[in-house]
């Protein structure tokens, strides 16, 4: 008999996810800013804590992540009741599609949005819409006119990946009271420490029964090797979400390590800090030599080049200097590069290279 195996629709609309480069051919340490990881590493509490549960392999880990979603909400004063946490964002990003969407529903995302949205999307059957931006910033109106009775859920990075801008909260707010009455808001709160004072939408997922926020480890927090995210949102969602979840999705070294690493201001502090100041020397920097970006409020810049053909040509002169940073055709801007802020010798190593990639023009 001829099989006829088919995946479930949507699957094969998935285009595979690249993650930024770590490796230029016929170069040793090369600098990768290329996937917005934190230069400084995690906290040594974390490492610690990672080498310690080696000792505990050969049992199950907490299924229900108490401790660490103790410790996410003392850190971040939220209710560890409405906290789950998953395998990197990733995971959650991928549930709530699961949960909430399937074949004829909608999933909205914004033009130069995080590429996990549709994958996600798609896996579930459903179809992503995408929303027109304003100049590289989440446009609000333009998401609503995207939303109909069909949209089941809309995705949102604040500050946003690959842009770096961020809309303020009043218009997050605006959107969320006006979304349609069975879509969910889901605010990507990836980069969210980064940005001064803001609480990556906390305070509105408190207030609201149709937003949900989610966090990362990969980050701020140095891990994006460990694999652990989660998210902040209405009892009802949470319950959902925990059927869905598979009870021993995080290992003991992942729940431990993220544990200790979110007890560690200081180091969160500290990391904090000294992105913001080299944010703005990179920035300053690359205005500079005539090459544009809007303000970042994330742990990147995005450097806009004439046309594609010379982002291409500025890509390819930073890999002869062993520098790899982000192409950024997939997000829709052939013409930028997407540089993580590494550390000081970094972003100088960086700057000089554009600098002399235009002087010689
Ligand atoms: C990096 C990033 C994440 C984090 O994904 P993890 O699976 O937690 O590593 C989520 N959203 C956006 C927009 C990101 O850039």
């Amino acid at each position: 008999m001829a099989h006829v195996i088919r995946p479930q629709p949507g699957i094969l609309e998935i285009e595979l996810y690249k993650g930024g480069d770590s490796h230029v051919a016929g170069v040793r340490d090369a600098i990768k800013l290329s996937s917005n990881e934190n230069p400084y590493g995690p906290s040594d509490r974390a490492v610690e804590a990672f080498r310690r549960a080696a000792h505990s392999l050969h049992r199950y880990p907490s299924s229900d992540h108490a401790r660490l979603r103790e410790a996410i909400g003392a850190t971040f004063d939220l209710d560890p009741a409405r906290i789950i946490c998953g395998a990197g964002s990733d995971e959650i990003i991928s549930a709530l599609c699961h949960a909430y969407a399937g074949p004829g529903d909608e999933v909205v995302h914004t033009e130069h949005g995080f590429l996990m949205y549709r994958i996600a999307a798609y896996g579930a059957g459903a179809t992503p819409v995408e929303a027109p931006e304003h100049e590289r910033a989440v446009d609000v109106d333009a998401i609503l006119s995207a939303c109909n009775e069909r949209t089941r859920l809309v995705f949102l990075a604040n500050p946003a990946n690959p842009t770096g801008t961020m809309i303020k909260p009043s218009e997050i707010e605006r959107l969320a009271e006006r979304m349609p009455p069975q879509a969910l808001l889901v605010l990507d709160g990836a980069y969210a420490e980064f940005a001064e004072g803001y609480d990556g939408g906390a305070g509105l997922v408190a207030a609201r029964q149709n937003v949900v926020m989610t966090r990362t480890f990969s980050k701020i927090f140095g891990l994006g090797g460990l694999r652990v995210g989660w998210a902040f949102g209405p009892g009802e969602v949470i319950d959902v979400l925990n059927r869905l979840r598979g009870p021993f999705n995080l290992s003991t070294a992942q729940q431990e390590a993220a544990e200790a690493a979110v007890g560690d201001g200081e180091h969160l502090e500290r990391c904090r800090s000294e992105n913001a100041r080299l944010r703005v020397w990179l920035a300053q920097a690359l205005t500079e030599i005539g090459v544009a970006c809007d303000e970042s409020m994330a742990n990147f810049v995005l450097a806009r080049f004439e046309s594609p053909q010379e982002a291409a040509a500025c890509d390819a002169h930073l890999r002869e200097q062993g520098l790899i940073v982000r192409r950024t055709d997939s997000y829709k801007l052939p013409h930028c590069l997407r540089i993580t802020v590494g550390d000081e010798p970094s972003c100088r190593r960086v700057a000089h290279a554009i600098a002399q990639f235009r002087g010689r023009r």
